[in-house]
């Protein structure tokens, strides 16, 4: 017979290696319980449970809901408690838990098990009328939020409105009569809203609400944050059902979020947050504004004391900073949850290398821990620390980061002006895990409530976006679209700027300055060239790039392109001079103009790279790039005819004309260019390599060590590259015998067509070393242009998963991966030791250089800045 799924374990018999199961949450809850921690007794539905349900439109496995009764039974057994009972009453909370966690952006309920014959009973048992009242209304709230889909604010305004006729400000200082009359109130904002009856039978409700928390995993916010970090939709999520402590039970409860090392910064130091009387949803929503943890010492002693214990625990047990959940409930703490902390960059840096320090982890599993995306944060530019501004406001330091731009309320509008490209900062009351998008698209968050735990602090921290919390000055009138901080009145549209490490805000736009490397990161990526297997190379045109990618740890130069060398102001004259010569020897003249400029830029590469591999790719670009505009050039040529210019000036604007006319391509990125333009000037690529020469013999007289390699792009015909290649060994052969010294030197080529990948093996006879330009070979390889991709379809089919990712940031491995691989394969066949490499923007993507490494490349080369990602993401992928 075959074996039934099971599809519900008791807490007893989880533990942390089961989190694909029992979610993440789940599996921790249940690692706590065999540590001996204090958790509330419960059990979990398993992930498959709700993918089973996922996949046949929301009907459970036949076996779930008897299998969810047994375990209630059991579970009343334990605690001697009953759901629904007049006596004894069991409340439970409903939580979700998926395998990678989503702060907030699923559902839970809490407090299920209370209504009018429960509520009572709850209130006699601790002499506490008022606790239970408060849970009741709580309830109603969530179980009509979540399960009815009843809007918030229709309950928070009767919130508000009663505590406006009681003049108080606190949920706390509402009475027990006061809270009686919200009942009634939300069941009648339910009844309106759902056109029926509240539900009142508890396991009836029990089923809605796990039902509830499997169709979370579907909200559109939590499908946005998947997307943005990568998860994937299929994972479904876990259903913990669990017995409720209650913060809320008076001044000796409290509930609060602590982390175990400040997830900012890294520090060893107490960060967390705390409520007297209050349940846990008040401080991770954001509702109010918690107090510092440190505060709970004198509040809540014993507890604290605790609390410190088991933090520490925790902390070495996983190995990884925590960031726990808890609730103290009449004196006695619980801990409702604990996972390995999401944090900024620097923290993620100074964490893993004191781990290291301490001996907890090692270097392996530091750098396992650190994601590639966190080094891009550390890359990014912070404000001028002597702005001698003074701050209209100053909130909580919820997440670091400098972020400058445009005032907007809301979600939506961040989220249109995000895409299109300009920088809004989304300024709100609170934020909500609604806000997921508009925070997505922001460059930073600024928040009036909401502490330093909140679920949207911790999403803002995770994604590296700079976010000041709390700075209750600001008065926010969104209505209204204004936001009045002392005299200060902003609109939206004006511009602002967060200090999201300070919680400093600033009217306008503060400078920004680039990026300082800490001690932190250097020792981390130090780490990772022990490990990695790939090389890291640079790409970069002068010798300022060049050693600066040297500081970041380039071991060479794997794209100098010398076109850039021709764009120079000073240089187009004498450019535009060889480009319009009739004939080869005013040509040949032309470029000897040239011929010392070039020289003197590869001086300065070869200098700051002394004895690394220099690549210096020969001319790419079609020469009409280098020349006016055909357009322009024949307005000019009209407003001389009509302005009666001299016959020179006209003579000449005609001459230009005609040469733009003739050079002028229906598809210049598949015309004349590359090799093809060097086979048919051949005295341009003739002098480049005299220049290379030149350049090698002066750098060598000053004692430097250049190591010469020759790169020929677009390569479609091995023949193509032969010719080539003659043509730079005579020319080098030229050069040597007049300096009366040579040096060893290497011709290699891009592989960038399609036809290149495919006859590699052909290509190799000529070649010492190929450099796959991934760039040109996505955009021949799937057959779209860039320029034209990106401003039109390329970002709808991403959002509509037609494809999954930029092409251009990140290789299409499928398709033009493939071309890599066969490419590699071919060139291999031919000699096995041909030198492979990636130059272009992929190179520095981690995620492509995950693929390079899985295809045996032997290096990756990109912008100078990249080079430590680059270097830690070769790491990264041989782990
Ligand atoms: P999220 O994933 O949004 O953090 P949780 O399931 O962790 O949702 O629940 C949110 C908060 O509700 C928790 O931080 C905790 O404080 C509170 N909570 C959950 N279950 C219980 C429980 N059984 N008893 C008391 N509080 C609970
Ligand atoms: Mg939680
Ligand atoms: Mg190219």
């Amino acid at each position: 017979a075959a074996q039934t799924t099971r599809y519900l374990y008791d807490l007893a018999d989880g533990d942390a290696s089961m989190k694909a199961l029992l979610g993440g949450k789940g599996a921790n809850v249940a690692e706590m319980l065999r540590l001996g921690v204090p958790v509330p007794d419960g059990f979990t539905i398993t992930t498959q449970a709700s993918i089973d349900s996922m996949n046949t439109g929301g009907e459970w496995p036949a076996s779930l809901w008897s299998e969810t009764q047994e375990a209630l039974e059991r579970l009343e057994e334990r605690t001697g408690r009953t759901l629904g009972s007049a006596e004894r009453p069991l409340l439970v909370s409903v939580r979700s838990g998926a395998v990678v966690s989503m702060p907030g952006m699923m559902d839970t309920i809490l407090n299920l098990g209370i209504g009018d014959s429960t509520v009572e009973a709850l209130g006699a048992e601790s002499d506490n009328p008022r606790f239970a009242w408060d849970s009741y209304r709580r309830f109603i709230q969530m179980y009509g939020e979540v399960v009815e889909g009843v809007p918030a604010h229709a309950f928070e305004d009767e919130l508000t409105a009663l505590k406006r006729t009681r003049g108080v400000e606190q949920d706390t200082d509402l009475s027990v009569e006061d809270l009686k009359e919200l009942v009634e109130k939300f069941k009648s904002v339910a009844r309106e809203h759902m056109g029926a009856e509240f539900p009142t039978e508890p396991r009836e409700q029990l089923q809605r609400a796990i039902d509830a928390v499997f169709r979370s995993w579907m909200n559109p916010r939590a499908g946005i944050y998947r997307k943005a970090h990568g998860i994937s939709d299929s994972l479904g999520t876990a259903v913990n059902v669990m017995q409720m402590v209650f913060g809320n039970r008076g001044d000796t409860s409290a509930t609060g979020v602590c982390f175990t090392r400040n997830p900012s910064t890294g520090a060893q130091e107490l960060y967390g947050e705390f409520l007297v009387n209050a349940q846990g949803e008040d401080v991770v929503a954001g509702i109010r504004t918690p107090r510092p943890l440190a505060e709970m010492e004198s509040v809540l002693p014993e507890a604290y004391g605790q609390l410190l214990d088991t933090m520490k625990r925790l902390e070495g047990h996983y190995g990884d900073m925590q960031d726990i959940e808890f609730t103290v409930e009449e004196g006695t703490l619980y801990l409702l949850q604990t996972r390995n902390g999401k944090r900024t960059a620097p923290a993620a840096f100074k964490v893993a290398r004191d781990l290291v320090e301490e001996g907890v982890i090692t270097k392996e599993q530091a750098l396992r821990r650190i994601e590639a995306g966190q080094l891009d944060q550390l890359l990014h530019p912070a404000i001028d620390p002597d702005h001698g501004k003074t701050p209209i406001t100053k909130g909580l330091n919820a997440s670091p980061g400098a972020a400058v731009g445009e005032i907007v309320f809301d979600s939506d509008t961040a989220e249109a002006r995000g895409k299109a490209g300009d920088a809004v900062i989304l300024v709100r009351w609170e934020t909500t895990p609604d806000d997921i998008a508009g925070t997505i698209a922001a460059q930073g968050v600024l928040t009036a409530h909401g502490g330093m735990t909140s679920h949207a602090a911790v999403v803002a921290r995770g994604m590296g976006k700079p976010c000041v919390a709390g700075a209750s000055a600001a008065k926010i009138d969104a209505a209204a679209k204004k936001v009045t901080i002392g005299d200060t009145v902003l609109h939206e549209g004006d511009t602002i700027t967060l200090d999201g490490s300070t919680g400093e805000v600033y009217a306008g736009a503060l400078e920004l300055v680039p990026p300082q490397v800490n001690e932190d990161f250097s020792a981390v990526v130090g780490w990772a060239d022990e490990v990695r297997r790939m090389d890291v190379r640079a790409n970069a045109d002068n010798g300022e790039d060049a050693a600066r990618a040297r500081e970041f740890g380039a071991q060479g130069i794997g794209l100098c392109r010398t076109e850039h060398m021709f764009m120079a102001e000073d240089r187009l004259p004498a450019v535009r001079e060889m480009i319009l010569a009739d004939d080869e020897e005013s040509r040949a003249a032309a470029l000897e103009k040239i011929l010392p400029m070039q020289q003197a830029d590869f001086e300065a590469i070869f200098e700051a790279m002394s004895g690394l591999p220099v690549t210096i790719r020969l001319l790419d670009p079609p020469l009409h790039e280098f020349l006016p505009d055909l357009v322009e050039q024949a307005l000019t040529v009209q407003r001389l005819e009509l302005q009666g210019g001299t016959d020179a000036e006209l003579r000449e604007a005609r001459l230009l004309l005609s040469q733009v006319k003739k050079l002028t391509e229906m598809n210049p990125m598949l015309g004349t260019r590359g090799v093809r333009l060097a086979l048919l000037y051949p005295e341009i690529p003739t002098m480049q390599v005299r220049a290379i020469a030149r350049a090698a013999f002066a750098v060598r007289e000053r004692g430097g060590e250049p190591i010469v390699e020759i790169m020929v792009p677009l390569v479609a015909y091995a023949e193509e590259l032969r010719r080539l290649r003659e043509l730079i060994e005579d020319t080098l052969a030229e050069e040597f015998e007049a300096a009366g010294q040579q040096f060893d030197y290497t011709v290699g080529t891009m592989i960038e067509l399609p036809r290149a990948a495919v006859v590699a093996d052909q290509i190799a006879e000529h070649a010492d070393f190929f450099s796959f330009g991934t760039n040109d070979l996505t955009q021949t390889g799937i057959g779209i242009s860039r320029d034209d991709a990106e401003g039109s379809f390329l970002a709808p089919y991403v959002d509509d998963d037609i494809v999954p990712d930029n092409p251009f940031a990140s290789i299409d491995i499928d398709g033009v991966g493939g071309l890599v691989r066969l490419g590699t394969e071919g060139g291999r066949s031919t000699k096995s030791d041909l030198k492979v490499g990636v130059c272009g923007e992929h190179g520095g993507d981690p995620a492509s250089i995950t693929f390079f490494e899985s295809i045996g490349l032997d290096y990756v080369s990109c912008s100078p800045f990249r080079v430590p990602i680059a270097r830690f993401a070769a790491a990264r992928a041989v782990l």
